[in-house]
């Protein structure tokens, strides 16, 4: 089995009738390349950047920034690395003493996961926020880069991140320090207002991602950190898969990219109502990618279109898994 997977990473991923997939790596620290590359990655289409701020006691200097993500730029050999900006709060919050440093006083909050997270708290800490920009834009001259900001709610967080990056580009050129500035700006649809704002946010990027496990935990208001309504966190509610059908079609629409970076996109029995829906880039924990390549070339996207439509007809998250399991068990 092993060997049959090992030897998955040459060949492509793209399904009977011929529609390609691409399969790109989730990365949290410059540690993880060697796994994305052995299982034969087209990227990194998901590097989650708040991990190098968190379990310290102080900050990541712009130094060791850029240091971080050139290590993970130039070990991808000319493949497109997504960089997401700092998604710090929520359950992945700075430790006390990382924290002193930014907030005079004890920093506390009753309901964090709708708190100060992700764009918020860049915004709230906002030298932090331009130490991070001043990092990727001296960074990305080292090959292919985006980025892509978490946790987008409106128009109104885009311009302000534009607003920080003009800021951070102003000071590396007083400083005459090398720097990218035009780097393709992206934005994960993960809170419903994102699925329903899409045609104001449309305009003002220039690639998506979904982020289903927060898609979810925002549509079923379900924390999905606390146990006692793990029940409710459910990524096969009809509610989820029509945003995320909805998501797919109108990004696509507008002749623009869109791919899939949740856990839901390292799920074989998900790969159907994906492909189905049109999405051609899939985003996951390296671990999964062969797994995924092997259901791809053995699905035909003409039935996966018929079956996406009837799934996104069913009114259950019960009926929803059965058509899954239907359909998967059809495969075999
Ligand atoms: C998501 O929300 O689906 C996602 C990919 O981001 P994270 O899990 O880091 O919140
Ligand atoms: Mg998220």
């Amino acid at each position: 089995r092993n060997r049959q997977l090992v030897k998955l990473r040459g060949e492509d991923s793209v399904t009977l009738d011929g529609e390609a997939v691409e399969l790109f790596a989730n990365i949290a620290l410059p540690d993880d390349l060697p796994e994305a590359r052995k299982a034969g990655a087209a990227g990194v289409g998901l590097f989650r950047t708040e991990f190098l701020f968190l379990n310290r006691e102080d900050l990541p200097s712009e130094e060791e920034q850029v240091e971080a993500y050139q290590k993970v730029i130039r070990g991808m050999r000319g493949r497109m690395t997504t960089i997401r900006t700092a998604d710090i709060g929520g359950d992945k919050m700075l430790s006390r003493e990382s924290l002193a440093l930014l907030a005079d006083s004890d920093f506390e909050e009753a309901n964090p996961a709708l708190g100060l997270r992700a764009l918020r708290f860049c915004f709230a800490f906002r030298p932090l926020f331009i130490t991070q920009l001043r990092a990727l834009m001296r960074a990305a001259t080292a090959g292919s880069v985006r980025l892509l900001l978490p946790m987008v709610s409106s128009s109104s967080d885009v311009h302000e991140v534009r607003a920080c990056i003009e800021e951070a580009a102003a000071q590396l050129e007083a400083e005459g320090l090398r720097y990218r500035k035009n780097i393709p700006l992206g934005g994960m649809i993960e809170l419903p207002a994102a699925v329903a704002g899409l045609s104001d946010l449309l305009p003002l990027l220039d690639f998506f991602s979904l982020g289903t496990n927060d898609l979810v935990q925002y549509t079923l208001a379900a924390d999905r950190t606390n146990a006692y309504v793990s029940r409710y966190c459910d990524d096969c509610h009809p509610a989820v898969m029509r945003f995320i059908a909805e998501s797919i079609r109108r990004v696509t629409a507008a002749g623009k990219e869109i791919s899939v970076c949740g856990e839901m996109a390292g799920r074989p029995e998900m790969t159907p109502f994906f492909i189905g829906l049109g999405c051609s880039a899939l985003s996951m924990d390296p671990a999964h990618i062969p797994t995924i390549k092997e259901r791809i070339r053995a699905l035909s996207a003409e039935d996966c279109e018929i079956f996406a439509r009837g799934v996104l007809r069913r009114r259950s998250a019960e009926s929803v898994r059965e058509a899954l399991a239907d359909f998967n068990d059809s495969l075999k």
